[in-house]
């Protein structure tokens, strides 16, 4: 018995440090999971937490030696002997293989925020309470993600008018409500109407199609998200949002573009000329046209959030406002403010539009 004891002891992971992380659907409350070990800076999530914390379920199978996960595509597997996620016949690269630690199998805050994401169809919210900083690698972006992701294009338009299609995603909707005020406004209200609102200002002014991701207050997947995006004909996508932060007198607009697209500008040494991306140029367009209608724009940032899909299709996320700010809140649920940042979005998107025309032309 002594024996087994000590056998237990030199089996358990001295290197690891305990740690707790804190797990959410967005806009649901997040669960605390405390059966967490770090390793080298990485946090080890016990799978079937992190599958509960989510809402899905699955279980160890001793035949295939792998872990199942069940999901709306069928099931997904993933195994301590591989770093690949399995799903439908296609393999996936994780990051961190899953290892087993104190006896249960643990998946990475990768696996969590990109592939757990992605099968649940909504984005996560992660934190890591015990954050090891002095231990954390360096964790570069790799093309394991990128894989991970959907790819949205840019298409090349030789002849007629640059932006043929736009589509819009009104963010959250259905039990996703995303950010609630004090007040019960709901952020997936706003990005409705103002989604609504623009859809029209696109269409009477500029006579193009617009497809909305969702039309109506219900749930979509992440998949159903970017088949507007995906559509032939759009040249342009808008995903738009609101935020709410503990610090109450923060307020204002914040614009995303995705994280290569930001950097792809930073001027590397020897190189004069850099050219922006087209998600760049137009999150400026639409920056200016919003502090011209006296609106605050707290600026663009890069974003690695995997709702913004990967590739060049010019995309802008753009957080409305904070509805933890009195002030702007009310604003926010105000059909004449609403109207003005509609306008001034529709000015940027068509100063955008016209000056794509100008450099195409400018190329013949
Ligand atoms: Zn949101």
């Amino acid at each position: 018995m002594r024996f087994f004891i000590v056998l237990i002891c030199l089996l358990l992971p001295l290197d690891s440090a305990i740690a707790a992380v804190d797990i959410a659907l967005r806009g649901k409350d997040p669960v605390r999971l405390e059966d967490v070990y770090q390793q080298q800076g990485i946090p080890y999530i016990a799978i079937e937490d992190a599958l509960g914390a989510v809402g899905l379920t699955g279980h160890w199978n001793s035949i295939s030696h792998s872990f199942r996960i069940r999901t709306k595509h069928g099931w997904a597997e993933i195994s301590p002997a591989s770093q690949f996620l399995k799903i439908a016949g296609e393999y996936y690269p994780l990051k961190e293989k899953p290892r087993f630690i104190d006896g249960r199998l643990r998946v990475t805050d990768s696996f969590i925020l990109n592939q757990l994401a992605q099968l649940t169809g909504r984005s996560i919210y992660f934190r890591n309470l015990d954050p090891d900083i002095d231990n954390a690698p360096a964790r570069e972006i790799s093309n394991l993600e990128k894989l991970f992701a959907f790819f949205l294009n840019k298409k090349t338009t030789k002849n007629g008018p640059l932006i043929r299609a736009v589509a819009i995603d009104p963010g959250h909707g259905g039990l996703d409500t995303g950010v609630i005020a004090a007040t019960g406004f709901k952020e997936k209200q706003l990005n409705l109407e103002v989604a609504k609102k623009l859809a029209k200002q696109l269409k009477m002014k500029l006579g193009i199609p617009v497809y909305l991701s969702r039309d109506g207050d219900y749930e979509l997947t992440m998949e159903q998200r970017l088949q507007a995006a995906s559509k032939e004909d759009v040249d342009l996508w808008i995903l738009l949002h609101a935020q709410a932060t503990f610090s109450p007198q923060q307020k204002g607009v914040t614009l995303f573009i995705r994280a290569d697209e930001m950097t792809r500008n930073v001027p590397a040494e020897g190189v004069e000329e850099t050219t922006e991306s087209d998600s760049l140029i137009l999150a400026k367009k639409l920056s200016l046209a919003l502090q011209e209608s006296a609106i605050e724009v707290r600026g663009i940032y890069s974003s690695s959030r995997l709702s913004l899909g990967r590739g060049n299709l010019p995309t802008v996320q753009i957080e409305l406002g904070f509805l933890s700010h009195q002030e702007e809140l009310q604003q926010l649920q105000s059909s004449d403010y609403q109207d003005k940042i509609v306008q001034a979005l529709f000015t940027g998107i068509h100063r955008y539009a016209k000056l794509s025309k100008e450099k195409i032309e400018s190329v013949k």
